[in-house]
């Protein structure tokens, strides 16, 4: 086959796979359908798309995908004023990362009375939509794309509001699980044996965690590893990387810690905290003998 035959082959073949996935494919995943592909190709076939307008990227978490362009939102709105137009493409340029009236005013050099009317008019056809990005800020964007998470601030974000419990619940689950696996690992008598049993990757974790049913969203290994850092910093677990292969890539895999001190049980003493230690004395309105905490401590 002539090298032109087959950049032409691989690129019916590239877009084919972005067709099958609606919400965006990444390099690896183009890489993996494609095996005879090099790097170098994909390089040159996604730089060629995308001078030709054919497909747009997008952030998703902390990885790019590309996406076919939505042909029919186009020609929708090619039949509109030519200025409705102009901010139509500034908002399509702009991906699922959004961009500002504020903005739009800059890159459309129009007056910002007329921005606002064009992006209501457009927001009235469900060409775009507004989003309210975690910092307040509002921005626009195709009206069926799904935002990026530096707007939405990711899975653990319900609107504005950040999911503490529902982060706490998957922190605990994460742990547990790891805690389970340290258990198991320490039952083979060979040291470097237990070592490598006692990690878990971060792709093995994510698939227990979403077989939970915890989440109503599916939990991807880029939010699972969010979690995990957290527990890195609390010094509960601790993270190693595989070398990368060309196969598999490199993994980050990850186990508990031994805690470098050991808690006694004083230390978890709740009277050391307690804001009322000062009116707490035997047979007073606040006494040892009815506190819950102390009967909780009592009883660990
Ligand atoms: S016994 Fe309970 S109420 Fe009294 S100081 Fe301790 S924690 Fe506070």
């Amino acid at each position: 086959m002539s090298e032109e035959n087959l950049f032409s082959d691989l690129e019916v073949r590239i877009t084919e796979a972005m067709a099958r996935c609606p919400k965006g494919v990444s390099n690896k995943t183009l890489l993996e359908a494609i095996p005879s592909m090099s790097t170098a190709q994909l390089v040159e076939i996604l730089n060629k798309l995308i001078s030709q307008d054919k497909i747009q990227i997008l952030s998703k978490g902390k990885q790019l995908v590309y996406m076919l362009k939505d042909q029919k939102a186009t020609k929708k709105c090619s039949s509109t004023d030519v200025e409705e137009n102009l901010v139509f493409q500034a908002v399509e340029r702009a991906g699922n990362n959004g961009v500002s009236s504020k903005d739009l005013k800059f890159s459309c050099n129009l007056p910002q009375a007329q921005i606002t009317k064009i992006l209501k008019g457009l927001e009235g056809k469900k060409l775009i939509k507004c989003v309210v990005s975690t910092s307040k800020k509002k921005v626009f964007m195709l009206f069926d794309l799904e935002p990026s998470h530096s707007i939405t601030g990711g899975t653990f974000y319900s609107g504005q509001e950040f999911e503490s419990e529902f982060v706490d619940v998957l922190s605990e689950q994460c742990y547990r699980y790891l805690l389970q696996n340290k258990t198991v690992a320490e039952k083979l008598t060979d040291p470097i044996s237990q070592r490598n049993a006692s990690f878990k990757s971060s792709k093995d974790i994510c698939t227990y965690i979403n077989g939970l049913k915890i989440s109503k969203v599916q939990l991807s290994v880029q939010d699972i590893e969010t979690v995990l850092e957290a527990l890195i910093y609390d010094a509960k677990l601790e993270k190693s990387i595989t070398m990368n292969t060309p196969a598999k890539g490199s993994e980050n895999l990850y186990r508990v810690t031994k805690p470098l001190v050991s808690s006694v049980g004083l230390m978890r003493m709740p009277c050391g905290v307690c804001h009322v230690f000062k009116d707490c004395h035997k047979g007073g309105i606040i006494s040892p003998s009815t506190c819950v905490y102390m009967k909780e401590w009592l009883e660990f």
